[in-house]
């Protein structure tokens, strides 16, 4: 893809993924950061001059890019499944003014606005109307459902994720889950060598709980047993609590 046409597809992406930006929770310098990005994708320019009254920065609000935020997640859904010429997105603006300039090359047209929701929805029609971008180029993460032009072609029926942040998240959650089997494989396995009490020894934890004492009779606990109490006496799945030594 050539370098001016990756940077449509990354300020595209910018506009897409503002929705899942928790605006309340940024501290100054990451609001800041956001504003930067904003201003890169309406505009082009990395070159945002800041603590100035420019219309931006007028119309950036949070309360402004929160509007924003709402309109594009209503009508992701459209943009990504929306059949040809049915279920059009909709996005409502606010009222514009249109320039009309001269150039050396002939007449030119802008509109003007002061409503942040307004610039983004008329840039975010400018940035899909890039020439070459379907429907099916518009993919979701898997990590975070965030919608998304990837950079470069995917190979079909894989994962795909927005970021490497996202990415590196999914193989640390599939390396523990891989761990986490293997765990309860050797804890199954130590289990079976006990005599007398159904013990059920994790690797890395000793021994996390002992069942009924058995009587000559009774068997060992089955497999799924063992896997089951194992299992109960583990954190519920995303429930880890957070270390506090930190
Ligand atoms: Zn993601």
């Amino acid at each position: 893809m050539p370098e001016s046409k990756i940077s449509t597809t990354q300020r595209l992406n910018v506009l897409l993924r503002l929705p899942k930006i928790a605006v309340d929770e940024l501290d100054a310098a990451d609001w800041e950061k956001l504003l930067d990005e904003l201003y890169w994708a309406l505009f082009g320019s990395k070159q945002r001059v800041k603590g100035v009254d420019t219309t931006f920065h007028l119309a950036a609000t949070k309360e402004g890019v929160k509007r924003a935020q709402a309109g594009i997640e209503s009508q992701l859904y459209k943009l990504q499944k929306g059949k040809p010429d049915e279920l059009a997105a909709s996005f409502p603006l606010n009222i514009q003014a249109l320039y009309i300039s001269a150039s050396k090359t002939g007449f030119v047209g802008k509109y003007f606005t002061n409503d942040l929701p307004s610039m983004v929805y008329e840039q975010l029609r400018f940035l899909l109307e890039t020439p070459g971008l379907k429907q099916s180029d518009l993919l979701t993460c898997a990590t975070d459902q965030t919608v998304f032009v990837p950079l470069r072609k995917r190979a079909k029926n894989k994962p795909v994720f927005c970021s490497q942040k996202c990415a590196s998240l999914a193989s640390a959650r599939a390396f523990r889950d891989r761990s986490r089997s293997r765990s309860e494989a050797a804890a199954v396995m130590m289990a079976a060598d006990e005599k007398g009490f159904g013990v059920v020894v994790h690797p890395e934890r000793g021994v996390i709980a002992l069942t009924k004492r058995l009587t000559p009779k009774q068997p060992t606990p089955t497999r799924d047993e063992i896997l089951q109490t194992l299992r109960s006496e583990q954190p519920a799945k995303g429930k880890k609590p957070k270390s506090r030594s930190s």
